[in-house]
């Protein structure tokens, strides 16, 4: 039995947390599900968009799946998703692009990983104004946090079978920081002699990707550069509707789309839960439920593939409701 945590969130996340539990538990793993709360809800509820009582739950679980959270602009509360990644020192985003046959894209058969650091370089919010309109932001980079994330990478490419991982980097130019990061990962790959290791600067990468995206198997770069990069992979296989995400730490993991609250659809009972069940499949390898996920993904892409159940977003008339019940029923 698992204790999972599930934090509905806000917008249209109670609907896809909602169907994403119904698909585990039809999965046959048994879970105990435990609901805590974030966002902007949360926040107008109790003035506190993640209370200390959500962090702790999510520290004392298996793992956490999470609906989407707004951020509202000018209401004085920092990103859940920045502020959740840095006090539980999720240090890794995980972010897989697998094509889904049915679901158009430029290309059919991509099945890329991107790696990101999720807990410094620009996003460590260390900015001020240097004088009037001058602004200052430091891109923090060190040797542990870069050195964990490439131990994660390869870690994660063994186990599941991968070939190769890619540093992606600008080292050409920020020779001290990204220098850095290339450095530990190369530091690193040295304990890795069954993967192979390389390093592609990040502009190139970004057009190479365009143009090919078979040439790579797992990256691994810092937090703006995979912040920016992971979106670009999304792209490839059909757009961030589909595409799940996790972020892992030594002491918590939280599972979530990598798609926003859809407020213009949230309630109605049209959103496509894809993103998020195929979050469920990832945090199911991650709870060692190998079977159990590859029959939740094979369910999603049998449905997808046969087209009769599509949600809007995916040119299909199909609500949430009856998207849910044909993956359960292809179990
Ligand atoms: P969004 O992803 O919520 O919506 C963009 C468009 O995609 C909308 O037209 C929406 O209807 C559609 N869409 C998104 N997910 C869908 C789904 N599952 N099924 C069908 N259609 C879907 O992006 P946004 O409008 O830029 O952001 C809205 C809010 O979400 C903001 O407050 C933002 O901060 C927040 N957000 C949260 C997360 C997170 O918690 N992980 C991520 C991104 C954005």
């Amino acid at each position: 039995m698992y204790n999972i945590v599930y934090i509905p969130g806000d917008g249209i996340g109670p609907e896809v947390v909602n169907a994403a539990m119904r698909v585990v538990d039809a999965a046959g793993v048994a879970c105990n599900w435990q609901e805590a709360h974030a966002g902007l809800g949360t926040f107008e509820a109790t003035g506190d968009p993640l209370p200390e009582a959500t962090l702790d739950a999510i520290r004392g679980a298996h793992a956490t799946l999470k609906g989407p959270t707004a951020t509202a602009s000018g209401v004085g509360f920092r990103s859940v998703n920045v502020a959740m990644r840095q006090k539980l020192q999720l240090y890794a985003n995980f972010r897989p692009a697998r094509s889904i046959p049915g679901i158009k894209s430029r290309y059919d058969d991509v099945d890329l990983i991107v790696i990101r650091e999720n807990t410094e370089g620009l996003y460590s919010g260390i900015e001020h104004t240097v004088v009037p309109g001058v602004v200052e932001s430091l891109r923090i980079i060190s040797s542990k946090a870069s050195e964990r994330i490439a131990k994660f990478a390869f870690d994660t490419a063994r186990r599941q079978g991968r070939k190769r991982v890619t540093c992606v980097h600008k080292a050409n130019i920020l020779k001290l920081s990204d220098g850095l990061f290339l450095e530990s990962c190369k530091k690193i790959a040295a304990d890795y002699s069954d993967i192979e290791f390389d390093d592609c600067i990040v502009d190139a990468a970004a057009m190479k990707l365009v143009i090919d995206p078979h040439q790579f198997d797992m990256l691994v770069m810092e937090n703006l550069f995979g912040d920016i990069l992971s979106d670009l992979t999304s792209g490839l296989v059909g757009g961030l509707g589909v595409t799940p995400s996790a972020n892992v730490g030594d002491d918590a993991a939280v599972f979530e789309a990598v798609h926003g609250t859809a407020p213009d659809i949230a309630g109605k009972g049209l959103a496509n839960p894809t993103a998020l069940v195929q979050s469920a499949v990832l945090m199911l390898r991650f709870l060692g439920e190998k079977e159990a996920a590859d029959r939740v993904e094979n369910a999603i892409r049998q449905v997808i593939a046969e087209g009769t159940s599509l949600t809007g977003d995916l040119g299909g008339s199909a609500g949430t409701e009856d998207y849910t019940k044909a993956i359960i029923a292809a179990m």
